[in-house]
């Protein structure tokens, strides 16, 4: 079913003693039962710390990445059945940052997509366009392409545990927003990639989140679009009040 989401995606900030005050002020100011679903992803270590205090809360939690193996001679990684084995079960792929960073490709990515779907996790998968993409007007193509080749592949019964987040990469931390405009006819255009592939009741029920300095201002705006399901928040979903401000933009 077709949601409304916002996940915070809280990048490599916060030790342990910040993401338990993090989650203490959540816990607080959380006051009533938000109108979307609601996510945050901590980095690695403080996941199972995360996914303890949240218990009872409507708050899921989820990792920033993951491999695609299951266990094995792959030096500082993580997989599926860890991140299960202590409660986790939603992984974001694809950020642009793990593209751009870690050279994380759309073959890899896919590797990583089938990993997660075949233990039963849920995916939020990321994708979008560079800068240079948006201004030579080949910013539909980049996206499709992205999908088409990390993601396209999976089965029509897999949609199920999937969640689409497509976030421009210039204005991922630039403080530079899509207009709502933009955001609704990307989203439009995905949505119908997915119908043309996956045929219309598949698309309509996958949730397509933004992502690219939504804030507490700005996130109405853009949440009222016809295709967008809700946020996916970097920066803001470091301060409390800041998130829930955006949880709560649906209302
Ligand atoms: C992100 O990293 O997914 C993101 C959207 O960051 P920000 O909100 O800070 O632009």
């Amino acid at each position: 079913m077709r949601r409304n989401i916002v996940a915070g995606n809280w990048k490599m900030n916060n030790d342990l003693s910040e993401t338990q005050e993090l989650i203490g002020d959540l816990k607080l100011q959380l006051v009533k039962e938000p109108t979307a679903d609601v996510y945050v992803a901590p980095s690695f270590v403080n996941l199972y710390n995360s996914f303890q205090s949240l218990k009872g809360t409507p708050i899921k939690v989820a990792a920033q990445n993951m491999h695609y193996a299951e266990n094995g001679a792959f030096t500082g990684e993580v997989s599926a059945k860890m991140l299960q084995s202590i409660g986790v079960q939603t992984v974001i792929l694809g950020h642009s940052e793990r593209r751009a960073l870690f050279n994380e490709t759309d073959e890899l990515l896919a590797k990583k997509v089938d990993a997660a779907l075949k233990s039963d996790m849920e995916v939020i998968f990321c994708f979008g366009e560079e800068l240079k993409d948006r201004k030579s007007e080949n910013h539909f193509n980049v996206v499709k392409e992205q999908l088409e080749n990390g993601l396209f592949h999976i089965d029509k019964a897999a949609w199920k545990n999937v969640v689409l987040a497509y976030e421009p990469v210039w204005a991922i931390g630039t403080g530079e927003t899509a207009s709502p405009e933009q955001a609704q006819e990307m989203h439009e255009y995905v949505r119908g990639l997915v119908s043309d592939k996956f045929g219309s009741e598949i698309a309509d029920n996958v949730s397509i989140l933004y992502g690219g300095s939504v804030k507490p201002d700005n996130a109405r705006e853009i949440f009222v679009k016809a295709d967008v399901d809700g946020g996916l928040i970097g920066g803001a979903s470091l301060k409390a009040i800041d998130f829930l401000t955006i949880v709560n933009s649906f209302e």
